[in-house]
């Protein structure tokens, strides 16, 4: 029998989204797979992101559903919420599914390691807490992205989003530093759950990279839902006071508050990871330089999801992880496609958003863009006295009118978007969708009825 060159022909740092689906498929193949993973197996998805998250979205989602059922004939007196009852429900349940992604590499015959890894060379890394070094053919770094914040004055005092799980007590005022996902998401939970909160952001429209109109629609969803919202400033220090905390704003303004969450972006956890000593080029964000299969500077190491800062998405790294499987051990080189990726914000309603925003779209293609667009109430919310609305926008190119984006912000937007991704993936057009019979009574019906946004007299041009 011939030795084995290498302890692996895989060894897979980091058993989030992307390493455990490379790690699974790599095994299933026959092949020899260690993974190494220092904290929770399930990664930021599963144990501090979109899963506990969006427990904390539905958890809101009740209380709000509980006041608005009053419209509709319920009596809803004395209802209470207990955030430590919420908490330690989420927390079982990501304990349960850590469990599932450690039992899917395991009984596949991966190896996992329960240790932090860092690269040695190009075939060996260290396992940090035994000490032992493994060698391995190829190797796979998915270790994912942590949260950053700005090196100011007291951010010791600050939370990020991975402390928001943890919370011991749910805090009666909350300050929200930022204006993207994790900010916009945050805000609208702890408002839904009766924090008072207010919501910080430097720029002058939340949700920066969207659609102009889907950032002013969510502006909006933030205001309804009784967040304080605050543009054009950024913090500059915070200090800690018997009372809480006092921060401090460059336009000279102070906010009192019990918790400051910094929601100021993620970094791909690069640093101390042995990359220089692996010969594998970094940029100057940190994230590892690939090419479109995910193949690292050094040509036997790759690297998958958020430490490649492409689209910071689960469904993504889930994708390229599949994708270099494909690559490295099928012998058919795939590219994953990042064009048209379908997501959801979860703003309590929320935005669905696939393919290019109005500006992108007339940037690319001038005059050659048509735009539909409606705003309405939806039907469920005229009893219940809510005062969200649905916004839905569909932006065509070219006579043929293909459909290059759609935008959707109100209730299902998350589960409509992922339908219409698969159009827009399929190059439909316009046609197509006016051809598509109506659903009714249904929020989603609007889609396949729209009117070109000159002829639509209720809706704001922006
Ligand atoms: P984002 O990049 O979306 O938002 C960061 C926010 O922080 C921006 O509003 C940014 O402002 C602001 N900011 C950055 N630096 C500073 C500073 N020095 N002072 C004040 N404000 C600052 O990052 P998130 O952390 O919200 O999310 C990270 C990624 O995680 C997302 O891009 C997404 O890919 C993923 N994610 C996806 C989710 C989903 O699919 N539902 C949910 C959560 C995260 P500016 O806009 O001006 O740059």
């Amino acid at each position: 029998m011939s030795k084995r060159k290498y302890d692996y022909d895989l060894f897979v740092i980091g058993a989030g989204s992307g390493g455990v689906r490379a790690g699974r498929l790599a095994a299933q193949l026959g092949k020899c797979v260690g993974v190494a993973e220092e904290s929770l197996p399930g990664g930021t998805c599963v144990v501090r992101g979109c899963v506990p998250k969006k427990f904390l979205v539905y958890g809101a989602d009740f209380g709000e559903a509980i006041e608005k059922a009053k419209g509709y004939g319920w009596s809803t007196e004395n209802v209470s919420f207990d955030w430590t009852v919420l908490r330690d429900s989420v927390q079982k349940e990501v304990n349960r599914l850590s469990g599932i992604y450690s039992t899917i590499l395991e009984k596949n015959g991966a190896e996992l390691h329960r240790e932090r890894a860092e690269l040695v060379d190009a075939h060996t890394v260290r396992l940090c807490t035994s000490g032992e070094t493994k060698t391995a053919e190829t190797i796979l770094i998915a270790v994912g992205g942590s949260p950053w914040t700005p090196d100011i004055k007291g951010i010791e005092h600050a939370i990020v989003s991975d402390d928001v799980f943890l919370l011991p007590e749910q805090p009666k005022r909350m300050l929200v530093i930022g204006g993207g996902y994790i900010a916009c998401e945050f805000a609208g939970v702890f408002a839904g759950l009766g924090t008072d909160v207010i919501q910080a952001y430097r720029g002058g429209r939340l949700l920066n990279g969207f659609d102009a109109e889907v950032r002013d629609e969510v502006g909006q969803v933030q205001i309804r839902n009784g967040i304080d919202t605050r543009f054009n400033i950024s913090p500059t220090e915070i200090r800690k006071t018997d009372g809480g905390y006092i921060v401090s704003f460059n336009d000279g303004s102070k906010i009192g508050t019990d918790c400051v969450l910094m929601a100021t972006g993620r970094r791909p956890k690069t640093d101390t990871l042995g990359l220089d000593a692996a010969g594998v080029d970094v940029e100057s964000s940190g994230a590892i330089t690939v090419d479109e299969f995910s193949r690292t500077s050094q040509p036997n190491i790759y690297a998958v999801g958020d430490v490649t800062n492409r689209v910071n998405l689960t469904p993504v790294a889930i994708r390229e992880g599949a994708a270099f499987i494909e690559t490295v051990f099928k012998d058919n080189p795939t590219a994953f496609d990042h064009d048209d990726i379908a997501s959801a914000v979860f703003t309590r309603p929320p935005v669905g958003t696939c393919g290019v925003s109005e500006g992108e779209a007339r940037r690319r293609y001038g005059d050659d863009v048509t735009v539909y667009t409606t705003q309405f109430r939806p039907m469920k919310n005229v009893l219940s006295g809510s005062e969200h609305r649905c916004f839905m926008k569909v932006i065509t190119k070219g006579k043929q009118e293909t459909v290059i984006g759609v935008h959707l912000v109100g209730d299902d937007s998350a589960e409509m978007i992922q339908m219409v991704g698969i159009a827009i993936k399929a190059k439909l057009t316009k046609a197509d969708f006016d051809a598509t019979c109506a659903v009714h009574p249904t929020i989603a019906e609007e889609i396949v009825t729209l009117k070109p946004r000159e002829l639509n007299k209720t809706t704001v041009v922006t």
